[in-house]
């Protein structure tokens, strides 16, 4: 038996966290502190993130480009609320080629700057607009704390950006890729997330609106998972995206940014690895499933070897990611205990003894379950179950977050529950003072104000002055 090295979650979860990564194979820290090196199964679950992702961004309309990783200080300047929010967290290159740069180049932490100057050199009239484009990059934010996945100095992301000749046109538009993002979380990554509108104290800086999906992890802490941001002209005014409109004025666009990174890998850990390790989606894993020959010595190998190239031959007629593991130097015990903690969805195992009987054992990680299954009906059975493990995944988030949601009207009640995390759906006055003196005495924030929900006036929980509108999502967050 190999020594077991993952932490338990309720005995130690952020040391839980690391194991399950370090474990699974998925990524380990740089020698520069906060930066990550993404290993191979890390960034295969990545790869697969963004082809989901990349092809619902196409199917809206979009279409990929790239921007440079310089940004000049001068354009990073122009827009004052957006510079004030993201340059304490800015790398700066003073010098280059062995002499000091006559202009410090900041490393884009985001693109608006950049983009948005190049916008201005594209459009000339309302015949130019929309633009829709994406980029597929990596950004740097100086980040203090940082955490494998869930914040970390340098990370790789897409951010969408475009430019409109209406406030309507782009107000879709944010709400368009909000939906992409929640149709992502829950479709691909199996987590439940809510879509709302971010209070002002936590917009992305010189935005107008911001809009985020939200999700539940397993301790009870919210992931804001994505963002999708309402730019107003703000960001046009500042880079000068400016057109002549059908009436013959000159007007500025309107503009929207829109993201996603591999924080999301981070969500996707949290949301359904469990004490035995990684959990891996299906959609999302890299290998669907494993064939672990059972043998001892080259001739009781010989005698599966046939067996197993036809199955995994069928498998992957069958749509399935496989591969059979016959690493001579490990037991079948090792090997098991090495895809089951990097949650490979399927386990398929094959001895004499199966042989002898015409079946193999079919295994799935996320609860344990075997079955035995006629050798010949292997690719149909996996490819069926594989189907219904992504959605018994989402189903398991769903009814953990529902277990972790509560309605409450009294602030004594909150405060004591919000230790042990939660959502928590409380009416809100809209005062930046209620929602600040929750920040400090709780560290719970408004996680957003639900694009859906009923209705339901009433006291604002902290102040008790009236709150009309759905009642915004209170947590604790990462
Ligand atoms: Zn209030």
């Amino acid at each position: 038996m190999a020594r077991r090295k993952i932490a338990k979650r309720a005995d130690d979860y952020a040391q839980w966290y690391l194991d399950v990564i370090a474990e699974g194979q998925m990524a380990e820290h740089s020698m520069v502190r906060g930066c990550m090196i993404i290993k191979p199964w890390g960034y295969g679950i990545w790869e697969r993130i963004q082809r989901e992702l990349d092809d619902r961004i196409k199917a809206s309309g979009h279409e990929n480009a790239y921007f440079p990783l310089f940004v000049p200080k001068s354009l990073l300047d122009k827009e004052a609320e957006h510079v004030e929010g993201f340059a304490p967290e800015c790398a700066v290159v003073t010098h280059g080629g062995g002499k000091e740069l006559e202009e410090p180049l900041f490393v884009r932490p985001t693109s608006e700057a950049i983009i948005c100057t190049t916008y201005g050199n594209w459009v000339e009239s309302w015949r130019d607009l929309p633009i829709l484009i994406n980029q597929w990059a990596n950004v740097v934010r100086w980040e203090m704390r940082t955490r494998l996945f869930l914040r970390t100095m340098e990370f790789l992301w897409q951010e969408g950006h475009t430019a409109h000749e209406t406030h309507d046109e782009a107000a879709a538009e944010v709400q368009t890729m909000l939906d992409v993002y929640a149709d992502l979380a829950e479709n691909v990554l199996a987590i439940p997330v809510i879509k709302g509108r971010k209070t002002a104290a936590e917009r992305f800086p010189g935005a107008i609106d911001t809009y985020s999906i939200e999700a539940l992890m397993q301790d009870g802490k919210a992931l804001q998972a994505g963002t999708s941001h309402d730019l107003g002209q703000n960001f046009a005014k500042a880079y000068d995206i400016s057109f002549q409109s059908r009436g013959g004025e000159m007007e500025y666009a309107w503009s929207t940014s829109w993201g996603v990174s591999t924080r999301l890998i981070g969500g996707m850990i949290m949301a359904h690895a469990d004490d035995d390790g990684l959990v891996v989606p299906p959609l999302l894993a890299p290998l669907h499933a494993v064939i672990v020959p059972i043998y001892k010595g080259e001739e009781e190998a010989a005698a599966l070897r046939e067996d197993v190239d036809g199955m995994v031959t069928a498998l992957r007629a069958a749509g399935v990611r496989v591969k059979a593991d016959v690493r001579d130097h490990l037991r079948p015990g090792a090997k098991f205990f090495e895809w089951e903690k990097k949650g490979v969805p399927v386990r398929i195992e094959y001895g004499a003894r199966d042989k002898a009987a015409g079946n193999v054992v079919v295994k799935r990680r996320d609860n344990g379950e075997k079955q035995i299954v006629p050798r010949g009906d292997v690719a149909g059975v996996v490819a069926a179950l594989l189907v219904t493990i992504q959605s018994d995944l989402l189903a398991r988030a769903r009814a953990r977050r529902a277990e972790r949601s509560y309605v409450v009207d009294d602030y004594a009640e909150f405060r004591s529950r919000i230790v042990d995390g939660g959502f928590f759906h409380m009416r809100w006055c809209g005062d930046v003072s209620c929602e600040a003196r929750v920040k400090d005495e709780t560290k719970a924030t408004i996680r957003c104000i639900p694009n859906e929900g009923d209705e339901d006036a009433g006291p604002c929980v902290v102040c008790g002055k009236g709150a009309d509108g759905v009642r915004a999502v209170f947590a604790r967050a990462y």
